[in-house]
């Protein structure tokens, strides 16, 4: 039995990606009104897609379309007989097919500009005249391409909106993607809705039902998989949901690498093992990995050292998982998520490197798994809505990340047993005092760090020497650029008051203020 993909269950608006930054958000914005999208690179050609879209939207990019070199979009494209939008690029792509009318503008325009509708008839602008839109472009149309018509205009776009005469082809100078554009999620979905006729019933519920049949196909009636679950969001929902679909076969497996939150390996075990029902295995592997960090204070050769070690155990561990029938165990589960597959396909030239799991490549290696990724369509709000929908605990749904090496990369200089308690004491008091005052959700992450510096104190009129522990805390939307929490004085006094008076080896509390860029989120 063949397994169907998404796009082959879900109508599905094909956004075929010029480089533009803002390619993904037209994914993202289609899938807030429940329709699925799925970008690809503008080289994909139409004989190689197994699925037929539902419309087809072209996106933004750095090119000029009238360059040697520029990209352009395989003419099947309208052969399809869907609808098709182009956005900035996109659009001019879509002019220079239809009589290169295209070249460099005296000025660019970038920033705000009002949308003012020529053709109150045309489907795309139900509801967004007069609206503001977001420009980012250079070049511009210097005439109307052939077979369109002007639908739409701003002060310094006389062609802000074409349309075919006949056929319905679209183009758009201004980005309707960008929150800054008003009325842009309106826009897109007048296309998605009104003129491509996609079916709104992308929902998670939706989702776990065609999913869970998707593994049970994918997987076979008898295959047993086996995948690393660390505590985290994006591992506990794609167990959850391997659980949902195949029960016991689905094997998981948690590493204590020694460098954990503090209790977390117990709380995993009753989460997601008592709780959850997931078939759950804790190896403490906590000695092998405090062993070979002795001595280790350069922070990339910690990284590197906790990502080969922890390949090393789990292929040990799950050597130990024999299926009852004898064979091996055949699939690997990964949480991979959208903007990672999305990371990896965005058209930018053979120069960008796909981001890759710290211990996936590996072990798919060694072992000769087949790879599984239930989440890999999904953007993080979509899982985080997903686990909700699986019954995982609201506190286990929005935790903040925690990075691969742990707190071995908040343990500044050399990790030791006694460093690691100290820092893991400190960020448990710490994370305990933001959920007493309720501002949890309102940080993306935070944690705090331990400084291999000395610094003189005075407890019960007995000098002191210790170290200090540093707090951070960090809002962002997408972990590129970051800038620091600002709490309460008062918050801050009664954190560190405690850290100080709880926590043994702990002279002095600072709080960082530092943003990304220039700084980095973690230390290390
Ligand atoms: N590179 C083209 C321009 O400057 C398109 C820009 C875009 O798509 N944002 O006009």
């Amino acid at each position: 039995m063949s397994v169907e993909q998404v796009s082959q269950v879900f109508d599905t608006i094909l956004v075929l990606d010029f480089g533009s930054q803002y390619s993904h958000l037209i994914t993202r914005r289609l899938r807030e009104f429940n329709i699925y999208a799925e970008m690809l690179p503008c080289t994909q050609k139409i004989k190689d897609l197994a699925w037929k879209p539902t419309g087809v939207i072209l996106s933004g990019g750095p090119y000029s379309v009238y360059a040697e070199d520029a990209p352009h979009v395989d003419p099947e494209v309208f052969n399809l007989d869907v609808p098709v939008l182009g956005i900035c690029y996109g659009m001019q792509e879509l002019a220079w097919l239809n009589g290169k009318q295209v070249a460099r503008g005296e000025k660019r325009e970038y920033g705000p500009s009002t949308l003012k509708v020529i053709d109150a008839a045309c489907p795309l602008f139900k509801n967004v005249d007069h609206s503001t839109v977001w420009m980012s472009h250079g070049d511009k149309l210097i005439g109307l391409p052939n077979g369109f018509k002007v639908v739409a205009t701003s002060d310094n776009s006389p062609y802000c909106g074409i349309a075919h005469e006949s056929k319905p082809i679209y183009g758009l100078q201004f980005h309707p993607e960008v929150t800054h554009s008003a009325k842009g999620k309106e826009l897109l979905k007048n296309f998605a809705v009104d003129i491509c006729k996609a079916t709104q019933n992308w929902t998670m519920e939706n989702f776990i039902e065609t999913e869970i049949k998707r593994i049970r196909t994918l997987v076979g009636p008898t295959a047993e998989v086996i995948g690393a679950v660390s505590g985290g969001v994006d591992s506990t929902v794609a167990a959850k949901l391997m659980t949902e679909a195949i029960g016991e076969r689905f094997h998981a497996i948690m590493v204590d690498n020694g460098v954990l939150r503090l209790n977390e390996a117990e709380n995993v075990k009753k989460n997601l093992g008592a709780g959850l029902g997931i078939n759950l295995t804790v190896v403490d592997a906590a000695d092998e990995f405090l062993d070979k960090l002795k001595g280790v204070t350069d922070p990339e050769k910690k990284r590197k050292l906790i990502g080969n070690t922890f390949i090393h155990v789990f292929e040990r561990e799950a050597e130990k998982i024999k299926p009852k029938d004898g064979t091996d165990v055949e699939f690997l589960l990964q949480g991979t998520l959208y903007p990672d597959v999305i990371e990896s396909i965005s058209f930018k030239g053979p120069s960008q490197t796909i981001k890759t799991h710290h211990n996936v490549g590996g072990l798919l290696d060694n072992m000769k798994l087949k790879l599984i990724e239930p989440l890999r369509e999904l953007f993080k709000d979509e899982v985080r809505h997903l686990g909700e929908l699986l019954g995982i605990p609201h506190d286990l749904v929005w935790r903040h990340p925690f990075p691969g090496p742990g707190i071995a990369i908040r343990v500044l200089g050399e990790v030791t047993r006694e460093q690691v308690a100290i820092a893991r004491k400190a960020d448990y008091i710490y994370i305990e005092e933001i959920r007493n005052a309720g501002l949890y959700g309102q940080i993306s992450q935070a944690f705090a760090c331990l400084l291999p510096v000395k610094s003189v104190g005075v407890m019960g009129d007995q000098r002191t020497y210790d170290q200090v522990i540093a707090l951070r805390a960090i809002e962002t939307t997408d972990f590129m650029t970051a800038d620091w929490f600002p709490f309460p004085h008062e918050f801050l006094k009664k954190v560190a008051a405690r850290i100080v008076n709880e926590v043994d080896g702990v002279a002095r509390v600072t709080y960082d203020i530092t943003s990304k860029p220039p700084a980095t989120v973690e230390w290390e």
